[in-house]
C-alpha cells in the first residue's frame, strides 16, 4: 500500500519540514526553524520531540495555554453539532456569546468577524459611517487619527495608515482618510484634529511597535480631547486585550471607557480565528442589513469556542495571574543586571526587553534561547517580546529565568 496514504503526516526530521516550508510556502515570515507538532499548556513540542516553553503564545492569542482541555471539550463537542450557519439564519451560539461578552465588557453591542485586521476594518466602517449619519462630516471626507507605529494588521485599508515602510512598499494605491500623529504626544494628537475628524484609533500599548507605553495619562488626555471634539476613542486592544497585560483591557488602566474596543487573537484561546467590535447601540446601531457582513463572522463553532474562552480567562483568574507574575517576571528581568538590556517594560504578562548597542540585533539571542528550550521572538531589530500564556506559575518563571540568564548574562 501506498505509505502517503498510510500516514497523513510523514515522519520528517526538523531539517525536512524547515526545508519544505522554505521552498513551496511564500517568504512572508522569517520564523525560527524549530518545527512545532504539539502543543499543551504554556509548553510546545517540536517534530523530534524537544520540549519548549512558549513565551510567545502565538502573539497573544494563546492566553489561555495551548489546547485547554475545557476548549478542547467544547471546540470538538460543537464540531459535531453545528459549525457554519452563515449570518442568512440565526444560531445559539451566536446569541449566547453577545450576550455574555456585553456583560464582561460592558459594552451594549457586538459585531463578531474573524481576523483581527477584520475588526479593525470594520471599526473604520463603522466610524466612518458614524462620522457622516451622526457627526454631519460631508461625505467622503471623514478623517481617522491613528498613530506613529502602529499596528492594525495587513490589509490594504490598513497599511495604508502604517508607518512602518516595509508593510507599504510595493503595495500601493493607498487608501486615503487617515492622518499619522506621533504616538504618546498629546500636543500631536491635538493639532491632527479637524472638523472632519471622526474618530481615533489607538493601541493602548504598542505590541508589535516593540511593547511601546505611551506616557502615564496620556490615553485619559486623548480620552478627553475625543470627548471635547465629538470624536470616537477607537481602543485596538487585539493583542494587550482579554488579561494580557493583567486588566481585561489595557486601557483600564486609566480612567476611561473608549467608544470602541477592538478584540481578537485570545478571544478563541487560539483554537480558532474569531474576532470582535465592541461599542454601544448608537455606533453599532449604524449598520443596517446588508451593509457589513462576514460569511464565517459569528459561527456557532467560533462562537462556543469564544464563549467558553472568555469564561477560562474569569473562571481561572487569567487576569489577575497576568497581573501578578507579569510583575514577578519583569522583576527578576530586571534583577538580572544584564549588560546588554537598556530597558525592561510592559504590563502584565507582556513584556518588552529592548537591548542595547553592545547587544545589537536581538535575534541571535532568540535563537539561543531556543537552543534552551524557551522560544521568543524578536520585534524589530533590538526587542525581545516575552508574552508566555497567562496560566504560567511562578515556579515556571523560576525556571526560565535560570536559562534567560544563561544568553542575557
Ligand atoms: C495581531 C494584531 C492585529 C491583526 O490581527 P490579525 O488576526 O492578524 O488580522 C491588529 N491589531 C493588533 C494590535 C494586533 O496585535
Amino acid at each position: 500500500m501506498n505509505q502517503q496514504l498510510n500516514s497523513s503526516t510523514p515522519k520528517l526530521n526538523n531539517q525536512q519540514f524547515v526545508d519544505l516550508e522554505n521552498k513551496y510556502a511564500a517568504r512572508n515570515y522569517h520564523p525560527l526553524d524549530v518545527v512545532l507538532e504539539k502543543g499543551e499548556g504554556i509548553w510546545v513540542y517540536d517534530v523530534e520531540g524537544n520540549k519548549y516553553l512558549d513565551c510567545l503564545s502565538a502573539y497573544s492569542a494563546v492566553n489561555q495555554g495551548h489546547c485547554h482541555p475545557r476548549l478542547v471539550k467544547t471546540a470538538k463537542e460543537q464540531i459535531e453539532k453545528l459549525t457554519l450557519t452563515s449570518r442568512a439564519f440565526r444560531n445559539n451560539q451566536l446569541s449566547l456569546f453577545c450576550k455574555e461578552i456585553c456583560e464582561l465588557t460592558k459594552y451594549e453591542m457586538v459585531l463578531p468577524m474573524n481576523s483581527g485586521a477584520e475588526a479593525v476594518e470594520t471599526a473604520i466602517k463603522a466610524a466612518r459611517k458614524w462620522g457622516y449619519t451622526k457627526k454631519g462630516i460631508p461625505e467622503n471626507e471623514a478623517e481617522i487619527i491613528v498613530f506613529t507605529g502602529n499596528f492594525h494588521g495587513r490589509t490594504t485599508t490598513i497599511i495604508s495608515f502604517s508607518s512602518e515602510e516595509d508593510y507599504k512598499t510595493h503595495f500601493g494605491p493607498f487608501t486615503p482618510g487617515f492622518t499619522l500623529a506621533e504616538y504618546g504626544n498629546i500636543e500631536a494628537a491635538k493639532q491632527a484634529i479637524t472638523d472632519k475628524t471622526a474618530a481615533i484609533l489607538i493601541e493602548p500599548i504598542q505590541g508589535e511597535a516593540g511593547i511601546i507605553m505611551p506616557p502615564q495619562g496620556y490615553l485619559e488626555d486623548l480620552y478627553n480631547l475625543c470627548k471635547e471634539n465629538n470624536i470616537l476613542f477607537m481602543s485596538d486592544e487585539i493583542q494587550t486585550g482579554l488579561g494580557r497585560t493583567g486588566r481585561l483591557f489595557a486601557s483600564d488602566y486609566e480612567n476611561i471607557k473608549p467608544d470602541v474596543t477592538i478584540v481578537g487573537k485570545a478571544l478563541s484561546g487560539g483554537f480558532y480565528p474569531v474576532s470582535a467590535m465592541l461599542s454601544n447601540a448608537e455606533i453599532l446601531g449604524v449598520f443596517q442589513p446588508g451593509q457589513h457582513g462576514s460569511t464565517f463572522g459569528g459561527n456557532p463553532l467560533g462562537m462556543a469556542v469564544a464563549r467558553e474562552s472568555l469564561k477560562i480567562l474569569v473562571e481561572e483568574n487569567l487576569i489577575g495571574n497576568a497581573y501578578e507574575n507579569g510583575k514577578y517576571f519583569r522583576e527578576k528581568l530586571v534583577a538580572m543586571n544584564s549588560r546588554f538590556v537598556k530597558e525592561v517594560r510592559g504590563r502584565g504578562l507582556l513584556i518588552g526587553v529592548e537591548l542595547n548597542e553592545e547587544a545589537k540585533s536581538a535575534r541571535p539571542f532568540c535563537e539561543k534561547l531556543q537552543q534552551l528550550g524557551i522560544l521568543c521572538k524578536e520585534t524589530h531589530y533590538n526587542i525581545i517580546r516575552f508574552a508566555p500564556p497567562l496560566i504560567i506559575t511562578k515556579e515556571d518563571i523560576d525556571a526560565a529565568m535560570e536559562k534567560i540568564a544563561k544568553v542575557l548574562a
